[in-house]
């Protein structure tokens, strides 16, 4: 078993894979930046080293200075958590060159799946559907292009292969404007991910976001820990996440499941990952992988019991996986709220000095956070301070649960989205479930 584990991260997620470790009796390293070196976490932890000032560029994106605190507290492990350097390839063979572990996947694994053009490849030879499209890099015929796009349908959507965040995209709704959109698409992603490289896919209208929890080892082993729905978002951004999605019949479960876990055993993908789909008029299609924990874990922990930050421990110690496909059981429904410190109306990050938290509580109610009374909500981050994850024995259930924690909940001092939450738990259509990506943006009227 690994000894001593560096957590790369910081907030919430640092503190979750702190918990993992304590509980399997590894020791911890707490890097931070300058700004959070009060941090309650960062106390918690063995050790900790402050890695640079508080911007992020030079501190917890810092490879170096990453890997020396490694050197310097003799770790044997280094935990990326979600975003920062998690899905960085040049981080993760840096990592394994410096002769520590890299709690995740291969690099080459993050390197095929951070392209779009090559993750889409390899899951179309995986049996995974994707979304018809140029099945490759859109070259520098025009004529091609317009004929591509006539094959496919408008509108369609031009996507750049190494995009990220939801950026570098552009759907066209008529041929007059595909040539123009093409070049406008293919000059931005150059300037923002360095890489030219665009592709065309069909555009799905009104699709709805599911997404697939996998876990594999290094000995051939993957199972799948069933679907969320993340369908509730704002400007592509997750707010609301819940599993199972509604709707999702058992024998299609088993069925994409049982897909994505066979890609993974056809790339050799090891540690915790996510297949994520659209999902229109009864199919899948597939988009990208996060070969990473991701921010809403939780509800997929709640409804399996699998501790999922615990699993990429093991998986990385080389253990085998600690469960099979057949002891992975469903039990009743879960829902996660992102608590962001913004404003409920603008949504501007409102960062600042917590004056009171009072957390809620209660059956089936778990709290993600690192905050606390007198806690300073630093600028320089993402804005989420907090998950509040709720579980029930049926949606009802975890909804009335979730609902009654929202209106415990309190966080003074700073402004946060729990009352926009609390709208979204009352919303007739979202109790109904199964809304499209483009619900909470109608609700707030911002399409
Ligand atoms: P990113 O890496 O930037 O998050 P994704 O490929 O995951 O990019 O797409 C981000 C979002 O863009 C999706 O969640 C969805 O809302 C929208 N999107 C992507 N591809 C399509 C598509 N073919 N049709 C409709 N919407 C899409």
């Amino acid at each position: 078993m690994i000894e001593k584990v560096v957590i790369a991260n910081r907030g919430e997620i640092a503190l979750r894979i702190q918990r993992a470790c304590r509980a399997l009796g590894i020791k911890t390293v707490a890097v931070h930046s300058e700004a959070d070196r009060d941090a309650k976490y960062v106390k918690l932890a063995d050790e900790s080293v402050c890695i640079g000032p508080a911007i992020a560029t030079a501190s917890y994106l810092n490879i170096p200075a990453v890997i020396s605190a490694a050197e310097v507290t003799d770790a044997v492990a280094i935990h990326p958590g979600y975003g920062f350097l998690s899905e960085n390839a040049d981080f993760a063979e840096r990592v394994e060159e410096s002769g520590f572990v890299f709690i995740g996947p291969k690099p080459e694994t993050i390197r095929l799946m951070g392209d779009k053009i090559s993750a889409i490849e390899a899951m179309k030879k995986s049996g995974v559907p994707c979304v018809p499209g140029s099945d490759g890099p859109l070259g520098d015929d025009d004529a091609q292009t317009l004929r591509l796009a006539h094959g496919i349908g408008y509108p369609v959507l031009i996507k750049a292969a190494g995009g990220g965040g939801g950026k570098g995209m552009r759907v066209v709704h008529t041929e007059a404007a595909l040539l123009n959109a093409v070049a406008m698409t293919r000059a931005e992603a150059g300037a923002a991910f360095n890489n030219d490289t665009v592709y065309m896919e069909k555009y799905l209208e009104n699709p709805r976001h599911v997404e697939f929890q996998v876990l594999a080892d290094e000995h051939g082993n993957a199972i799948h820990l069933g679907e969320r729905d993340c369908s509730m978002q704002r400007r592509h951004q997750k707010v609301v996440e819940e599993a199972p999605a509604p709707g999702i019949t058992e024998e299609m479960r088993n069925r994409m499941g049982e897909r994505c876990a066979e890609a993974c055993r056809k790339i050799g993908y090891r540690g915790a990952g996510t297949f994520e789909f659209l999902y229109e008029n009864g199919e899948f299609y597939f988009i990208e992988m996060n070969t990473r924990v991701q921010v809403e874990h939780p509800v997929t922990e709640l409804i399996t019991g699998v501790d999922i930050v615990r699993e990429q421990l093991l998986i990385a110690s080389g253990q085998p996986l600690s469960y099979k496909q057949k002891d992975i059981v469903l039990r009743g429904h879960a829902m996660e709220c992102r608590i962001n410190a913004e404003d409920p109306k603008t949504f501007m990050p409102s960062p600042g000095r917590i004056t009171q938290y009072h957390p809620p509580g209660g059956p089936g109610i778990r709290v993600d956070t690192h905050i606390y009374n007198n806690y300073m909500v630093p600028p320089y981050y993402d804005s989420m301070i907090a998950k509040l994850i709720a579980h029930g024995d049926n949606r009802e259930q975890a909804m009335v649960r979730l609902r009654i924690a929202l209106s415990e909940m309190v966080v003074d001092g700073i402004k946060t989205n729990i009352e926009l939450h609390r709208d979204i738990l009352n919303d007739a259509g979202f109790q109904g479930g199964g809304v499209n990506i483009h619900y909470l943006e109608k609700k707030l009227g911002l399409q």
